[in-house]
């Protein structure tokens, strides 16, 4: 919050930077930049855009995650000085790489990026292509094939389609093992998909029998934060994380993790090459600083301390709406993506005087607004075990103080008509 007297001292040094404007130019964006906090920069507040209270999770929609002060600091600090990008590209990536116990990294333009990234350096290895491949226009003349299982096949498919690839699609093990051809460039694993029957490491197992690389999409998998480095240490040659999910960095940054070999290939398929399949995908100084800070700071962090906090939010909510009659009140954990403590609320809406869907509307129609998980009200969100009479609370992207915000603001609306 701004505080009147500190808003009073902006004014005045803007007043002074005016001014100096005719004499020294330089002076004024000096002056500026010290005004750290003007009322003139909060851009939302201009835009009449609201801040919402994140109680859903790191969904995309709802900007995922709010990077950490640290991350916060090292962005704006990156922002103040130009860099040659290779540089920067080459620098973090090597950093990452040692922190996170692989070969090569790029921080790349969110995980879907990574993805893209890392079939074009699949497609480039099959090819025998040194450096940046012509896709996707000239894909259906090259070895172009990822095998995968039909259970893994989901939205994202188009991130890989997006270098001209073919799926082949495979479900048991001796599909797998018929699929591969000499149009084959790598086989593709979703970290957390619900259904397949082939597991982690006869999948692996099997692709590098035929000397082929396999990739493994573990966006949203961290927590735990050993999972940065598990998947590389089973094998796996290029993994892809999203960077504004759990990590907490900046939304538009993520990792692609792997063999050097692979990686490299991946930067020849990146931004700044101007024809490549990535350059739409760039990734600006101030995103791979803050990548790599939030890296940092994660790995200062601890699982229990993290999930630790995360239950202790729960209970806050829990407080509030536990006498609402009807109410049972549980946490659930998904076991790959989003491991972390959900809280479910089911009642009985008869009872209360208000449905799921209703109080959804007054929470987000309030102030400030409030976010429930989407898989409030419905069961059709396979991941989590909720059905129309549930709310669903993710409590991990909160900020200080709104875990008894959330649930205040729940129990004035689930006794709103009992009142
Ligand atoms: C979120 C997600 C992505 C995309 O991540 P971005 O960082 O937003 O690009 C890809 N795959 C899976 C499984 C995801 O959950």
């Amino acid at each position: 919050m701004l505080s009147r007297r500190r808003f009073l001292s902006s004014v005045k040094q803007s007043a002074v930077g005016i001014s100096l404007l005719p004499v020294l130019p330089s002076a004024v964006f000096a002056q500026a930049g010290k005004s750290e906090e003007s009322a003139d920069d909060d851009y939302y507040a201009k835009l009449g855009v609201a801040h919402i209270i994140n109680a859903a999770g790191t969904y995309t929609y709802l900007t995922a995650a709010i990077m950490p002060p640290q991350v916060q600091r090292a962005v704006a600090e990156a922002a103040k000085h130009p860099v040659r990008l290779k540089d920067l590209q080459v620098a973090s990536g090597e950093y990452l790489a040692k922190k996170l116990k692989c070969e090569g990294a790029l921080v790349s333009a969110g995980a879907a990026s990574a993805l893209t990234l890392g079939t074009a350096a699949c497609m480039a290895l099959a090819n025998n292509v040194e450096g940046t491949i012509r896709v996707p226009q000239g894909a259906d003349a090259m070895k172009n094939e990822v095998i995968v299982q039909k259970g893994h096949r989901y939205e994202y498919d188009q991130a890989l389609l997006n270098c001209g690839i073919q799926f082949r699609e495979v479900v048991t093990e001796s599909d797998y093992r018929n699929a591969f051809s000499s149009k084959t460039v790598m086989t593709h694993f979703f970290n957390a998909a619900e259904s397949g029957e082939i597991d982690r490491e006869t999948w692996l197992k099997i692709a590098h029998e035929h000397n082929v690389p396999c990739m493994n999409d573990a966006a949203a998998d961290m927590p735990p934060i050993e999972n940065l480095w598990k998947y590389t240490g089973m094998g796996f040659d290029l993994v892809c994380f999203s960077g504004g999910k759990g990590i907490r960095g900046p939304q538009n940054a993520g990792l692609l993790l792997g063999k050097k070999k692979l990686i490299d290939l991946a930067y020849s398929n990146n931004s700044p090459i101007s024809d490549a399949v990535g350059r739409g995908m760039k990734v600006a100084k101030e995103q791979i600083v803050g990548m790599v800070a939030a890296v940092d700071w994660l790995l200062e962090q601890s699982n229990e301390a993290m999930q630790d906090e995360y239950k202790r939010r729960v209970d806050v909510i829990i407080q509030q709406v536990k006498d609402i009659p009807t109410m049972k009140a549980s946490t659930f954990m998904p076991e790959v993506a989003n491991h972390v403590p959900h809280l479910l609320l089911e009642y009985n809406p008869a009872t209360v005087g208000v449905t799921v869907q209703q109080a959804m509307e007054m929470l987000r129609k309030g102030t400030p607004s409030i976010e429930l998980n989407p898989a409030t009200g419905t069961s059709e969100r396979t991941s989590i075990p909720s059905n129309a009479d549930t709310i669903v609370v993710g409590v991990w992207m909160l900020q200080p103080g709104e875990d008894a915000i959330v649930g205040s603001r729940l129990r004035q609306v689930l006794t709103a008509r009992n009142a």
